[in-house]
């Protein structure tokens, strides 16, 4: 079986970031990308600056494969657009791994080569079989020695009703509703927003990046008006760590969200738990909260609520996540939000991230599952470990390499009735996680 290859599904940062991984360790990467280039995910936020620094969002193991074709790294401190990232990093790292990756190659599904999920005998034995549907309609099933999931959320943002699941009349009103940052240097997608009133649901970074963006066409385009609307009870929170952030760019998007709100650029409606959305004349449309409150003559919903892993075509393994998050079992409370609100977690890998199905991995921005906060750096962690783990370098698999950066305050999605607990958070102890240790990264072999 170890001839086999590790099929790894999604060419964005964290499936390339694998790929490289895994060839440094002598294996055999096979990545599957559904779409038509390298970071067919970030490509579609190609107007929103990264709050990381470059030297932040590039894998160890892919720059040592990048700077061997000759590659001019861009500048360690710049910080670079998503389009930027794609251009500057992906494509190039896709390129050198060649037809490591094919594009246009959708995974469908993964199963136990012959079996379904309930049949016990044979699941440490045989292989995984991956099942691919090619761009030109084929399809194909490869077999793998192990898998490793790193799809992304992407493609499942999550509704604008409170609950969960669309609100009432969502679905209907879907050509007002915009589920991405608005890229407004665009002059097609300008002319729907400008002296119009948006309404922006959601607390994260993209919501931020959203009333920045909106608050600035505000002062230009006459009659633009933004009403915020949020789940929780406080705004405050909402703004990140500001200058207590370890990532600075991250810190000043929440200071410049906070003047666009103290400056009246926005008018925020807080406790808003969407259940209904309602046509109103002249193509508007009117939010209705579970209580009953109203935000009326609305023309643009701007979601931002989060997103959720498509798990679909994982129903023949067995997976092991955790009820709330849908994320793996072991990494689930260090990220849950209702309980461990700081935006950080301790570096983990294949540990945390592995399922009762052996040799099956979610890493990147789905193994977050449901929980805010994912970092790429965090990604570049798990797939070094995940890696390690498939080679049979258990030592180096448990070793963690990585310091991560904290956020400075504490509030995430799942505190958003509770403000003072909020408070309490935020004075210190939420995070303790155990400081790790930071080692030097070698290569397998001293080549790092
Ligand atoms: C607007 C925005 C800004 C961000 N800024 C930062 C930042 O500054 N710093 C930071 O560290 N992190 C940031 N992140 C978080 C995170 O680092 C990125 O989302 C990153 O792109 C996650 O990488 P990923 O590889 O896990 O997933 P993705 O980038 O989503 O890549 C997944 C890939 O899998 C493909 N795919 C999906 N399903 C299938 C399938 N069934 N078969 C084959 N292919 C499939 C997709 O097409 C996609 O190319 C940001 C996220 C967003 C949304």
């Amino acid at each position: 079986m170890t001839d086999l290859p590790v099929v790894v599904v999604g060419a964005g940062p964290i499936g390339l970031a694998a790929a490289a991984e895994l060839r440094e360790r002598g294996l055999t990467p096979l990545v599957f990308e559904r779409g038509p280039k390298a970071g067919a995910a970030v490509d579609q936020w190609n107007h929103i600056r990264l709050f990381s620094r470059w030297s932040e969002v590039i894998d160890p193991a892919a720059r040592r494969l990048l700077d061997r074709t000759g590659w001019t790294a861009p500048d360690d401190e710049a910080y670079l657009t998503g389009q930027e990232w794609v251009r500057e990093y992906l494509t190039p790292l896709a390129d050198a791994l060649g037809d490591a990756v094919q594009f246009d190659t959708e995974v469908v599904g993964v199963a136990r080569r012959g079996r379904d999920r309930v049949v016990d005998a044979g699941r440490d034995t045989e292989p995984l079989s991956v099942h691919v549907r090619r761009g030109d309609g084929t399809e194909d099933r490869v077999l793998a020695q192990a898998v490793v999931d790193a799809s992304g959320t992407w493609g499942t943002p999550n509704p604008l009703g409170g609950e969960g699941l669309p609100a009432l009349g969502e679905q209907a009103v879907s050509n007002v509703i915009e589920y991405r940052v608005p890229d407004l240097d665009d002059p097609a997608v300008r002319v729907q927003y400008a002296g119009k009133h948006t309404a922006i649901a959601g607390g994260g970074h993209s919501a931020l990046n959203a009333i920045v963006a909106l608050a600035a066409l505000e002062k230009e385009a006459p009659g633009t008006r933004i009403t915020w609307i949020l789940r929780r009870g406080d705004v405050a929170s909402t703004f990140g760590g500001g200058e207590a952030d370890q990532l600075p760019a991250r810190g000043a998007l929440g200071l410049r969200a906070k003047k666009a709100v103290d400056d009246g650029l926005l008018h925020v409606v807080t406790g808003f738990r969407t259940a209904a959305v309602e046509p109103a004349d002249q193509d508007q449309v009117a939010l209705v909260s579970d209580a009953g409150q109203r935000v009326e003559g609305v023309d643009r919903v701007v979601v931002l609520t989060g997103f959720r892993p498509d798990l679909s075509w994982l129903s023949e393994i067995r997976l092991g996540l955790d009820p709330v998050l849908q994320a793996p079992t072991e990494l689930a409370p260090l990220i849950d939000p209702n309980v461990h609100s700081c935006g950080t977690v301790y570096p983990h890998g294949a540990k945390e991230l592995s399922h009762p199905e052996p040799g099956f991995y979610l890493a990147g921005m789905k193994s977050y599952g449901r929980a805010p906060t994912f970092l790429a750096m965090t990604g570049y962690e798990q797939v070094r470990s995940i890696a390690a783990a498939i080679a049979g370098d258990h030592e180096a698999a448990a070793r963690v390499e990585l310091i991560l950066p904290e956020t400075g305050v504490c509030g995430g999605a799942g505190v958003f009735d509770e403000p003072d607990a909020d408070a309490d958070a935020s004075e210190g102890g939420c995070c303790g996680a155990p400081q790790p240790e930071l080692v030097t990264l070698t290569a397998p072999g001293g080549a790092r």
